[in-house]
């Protein structure tokens, strides 16, 4: 794997780069692909003037980054904080792309994101910048553009003003614009859960090629948002131990198993998982080190790296976050055999319920949640599968074999389309 310095280890732009980097080393594809490869499409860059509540005028900056469109319209989240930078939307907007491929759905890939602070702005103007961003990347989104979709600090709610937005300009409702939508707008069975239903998905794969009991594997979460309490809930029902969880204020650990039910009520009520009282309280990176079978990052970016890879016990790592691996800890795991389901494979469940519900929007026909959970389980396993088959193939870790297997798809398109150069 490419060497990155110190301070580019947690970029994430710089981690996509060198695995698409490493990827097209053991691929035999045309320099001059590759180099378009390493391009996004398109960089939308707006500032949104904004009224604020207090009647003074705000401009707040925001970007829409399609990545790759070969394979279909981009697809991808949108979100909000005070670092969101131009660099880190290229990065997520080109795992995108990679991700939509390795579970072979029709979607190239995309990202967006506006720099404000949520917690400081009211529901007006969240809504009032969300809708004026909307209208000034209208031109490059729609169903068969680029799908938005919910990411951090964005949501259904979200995903229902854009959508009434975009449906305002084009005077009729459109609502496969956005995914992850209410229910009663157009939305999926079963979408909230996709993301942690399709890490479970993976990791049963993994615990039948290791010949393992589901009662008998301990796992740990860090996060419990969308992704974390949907995937310790649905793990807990399905068998496994859940023996620790953390969000941002603090963790829980319980080498007996935490009572999964109780803590999602009692999350409810206080917002966060600190000081449950049935288990002992523990840091939120002291639990990634804990003794475990699985460990299941479901917070955010660059949490193991090389200075705490060496330390992590877990046997399988399912990357429910985007990027919570850095390339120099990537080696340090495979070297002490820890088995990784990357990130654009362990978190796929998410998009390719979006994908459901983008066709089910086109076809104005909703579908069963047991449909939905059953296509999913039918998509990752075939994803799981190839994945591994092209780590055997050309001796490599799952995380550049997921590379490999997309870029291959992606490139593959490419030339039966060719290039319009
Ligand atoms: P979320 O905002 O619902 O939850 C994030 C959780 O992480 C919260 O519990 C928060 O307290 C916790 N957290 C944040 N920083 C932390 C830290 N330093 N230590 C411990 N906990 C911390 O977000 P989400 O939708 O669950 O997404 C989580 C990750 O999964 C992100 O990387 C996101 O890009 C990725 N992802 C989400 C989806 C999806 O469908 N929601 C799909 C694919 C990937």
């Amino acid at each position: 794997m490419a060497v990155l310095d110190a301070n580019k280890e947690l970029n994430l732009q710089a981690a996509v780069a060198a695995r698409f980097e490493a990827a097209v080393k053991q691929l035999n594809l045309e320099e001059g692909l590759v180099r378009y490869l390493r391009h996004p499409d398109r960089e939308v860059i707006v500032h949104l003037p904004v009224a604020m509540d207090n009647g003074q005028l705000e401009v707040f900056d925001g970007y829409r980054v399609q990545h790759n469109l070969a394979r279909g319209p981009c697809k991808g989240g949108i979100r909000y904080g005070p670092d969101v930078t131009l660099d880190e939307i290229r990065g997520l907007a080109a795992e995108m792309t990679w991700k939509c491929a390795v579970v072979n759905i029709p979607f190239g890939g995309a990202k967006g994101g506006i720099v404000c602070d949520p917690s400081k702005l009211s529901l007006g103007e969240l809504e009032r910048i969300t809708r004026r961003y909307t209208a000034e990347i209208l031109d490059f989104i729609g169903p068969e553009r680029d799908v938005l979709a919910p990411d951090m600090n964005t949501n259904e709610q979200t995903m229902a003003w854009i959508m009434d937005t975009y449906s305002m300009h084009l005077r009729h409702t459109v609502t496969a614009v956005v995914t992850g939508k209410p229910l009663d707008l157009g939305g999926s069975l079963g979408r909230r859960e996709a993301t942690g239903r399709g890490c479970m998905i993976a990791c049963d794969e993994t615990l039948k090629r290791f010949g393992w009991r589901r009662d008998a594997t301990r796992v740990i979460v860090q996060g419990f948002g969308n992704v974390g309490s949907q995937a310790a809930r649905l793990m807990h029902e399905a068998g496994y131990k859940v023996i620790g969880v953390a969000d941002i204020e603090g963790g829980v650990f319980n080498p007996n198993g935490l009572d999964v039910p109780s803590l999602l009520e009692y999350v409810k009520e206080h917002r966060t998982v600190k000081d449950f009282p049935r288990g002992e309280p523990i840091g939120n990176q002291e639990i990634l080190e804990r003794d475990c079978d699985v460990l299941l990052p479901a917070a955010t970016e660059s949490v193991i790296n090389s200075k705490n890879a060496d330390r992590i016990k877990a046997r399988i790592l399912v990357e429910g976050a985007n990027g919570p691996t850095t390339p120099p800890a990537d080696d340090i795991l495979f070297d002490r055999g820890v088995f990784v389901i990357p990130d654009i494979l362990a978190n796929a469940g998410g998009v390719t319920v979006s994908y459901f519900e983008w066709v089910q929007d086109r076809q104005g026909y909703f579908w069963p949640e047991g449909m939905v959970n059953e296509r999913l389980k039918h998509i990752m396993v075939s994803a799981f599968n190839a994945v591994t088959a092209w780590g055997e193939k050309y001796n490599v870790n799952n995380r550049i074999a997921a590379y490999m297997l997309a870029i291959d798809r992606v490139a593959y398109s490419i030339k039966l389309r060719g290039i319009y150069a």
